[in-house]
């Protein structure tokens, strides 16, 4: 699939970093995430307050907004379709906020008791 190749994963789509550089790999892709959508409405307002001072339309900022909604699925599709280092199949089903893999119930948060040394 052509979403999950990448610089983590080699030819066979098979993730290539250890647990730790997956997890702060998905925190950023999350973060990309929330700034897309909190970050739209303040500035689609700035954005459109300069247009219509200097071109007197909101044509750019029509433009603009479809931009940011492009580069929002794109966000959202990376986040989605991000692969479990435990199964190897997509993290996520319905919740992109989950701390379990909705396969094999792979816990990635720190405090898990699958995660502490004996
Ligand atoms: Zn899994």
């Amino acid at each position: 699939m052509l979403l999950c190749k990448g610089r983590y994963n080699d030819r066979n789509g098979t993730l290539t970093m250890n647990n730790n550089e997956w997890y702060v790999e998905l925190k950023r892709r999350r973060l990309a995430l929330v700034i897309l959508l909190l970050g739209f409405v303040p500035a689609m307002v700035a954005i459109g307050a300069v247009d219509m001072a200097v071109l007197k339309n909101f044509n750019l900022t029509f433009v603009c907004a479809g931009v940011w909604g492009v580069l929002y699925l794109a966000a959202f599709a990376r986040v989605a379709f991000y692969k479990c280092p435990n199964c190897h199949k997509r993290f996520h089903r319905y919740v992109l906020w989950s701390r379990r893999c909705a396969r094999c119930g792979f816990d990635y948060s720190p405090e898990s008791p699958s995660k502490q040394s004996v």
